[in-house]
């Protein structure tokens, strides 16, 4: 999508600093970390929110999951992590492109904010 910010930084027009990548998702640092370690996790294909994701998209869904682990292994996550993603309003969700925070390097609290 032309002006979506993370549809740029999966095409390398907008430089990030990148953790991991292949053909159908990558994963950069946030630009702003809540925890010493936080990345994000993106399908580069343009999909809002959970909300969006089709049947047909069962395959890139469980590539990103089945990534995520060997992400956080790559992170040396091996005390626990935590994987987040807002969806809507409600959820405070600031950028319009899927994407999964994997944070860690702390205890984490629950419930939520
Ligand atoms: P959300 O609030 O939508 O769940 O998360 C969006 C995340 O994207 C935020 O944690 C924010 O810091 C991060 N972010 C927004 N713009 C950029 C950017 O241009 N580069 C990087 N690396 N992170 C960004
Ligand atoms: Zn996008």
């Amino acid at each position: 999508m032309a002006d979506c910010i993370f549809c740029k930084i999966g095409n390398h027009e907008i430089p990030s600093n990148v953790v991991y990548e292949d053909e159908k998702l990558i994963c950069f640092h946030d630009l702003d970390p809540q925890a010493p370690v936080h990345v994000l996790v993106i399908p580069k294909k343009h999909i809002e929110s959970l909300d969006d994701v089709k049947d047909e998209d069962g395959q890139l869904m469980g590539h990103i999951m089945v990534t995520i682990k060997v992400i956080a292994e790559k992170l040396g996550l091996e005390n626990g992590y935590r994987v987040v993603s807002n969806n809507g309003e409600d959820a405070f969700q600031t950028v319009k492109h899927l994407h999964f925070h994997i944070l860690g390097k702390r205890k984490m609290t629950w419930p939520p904010g």
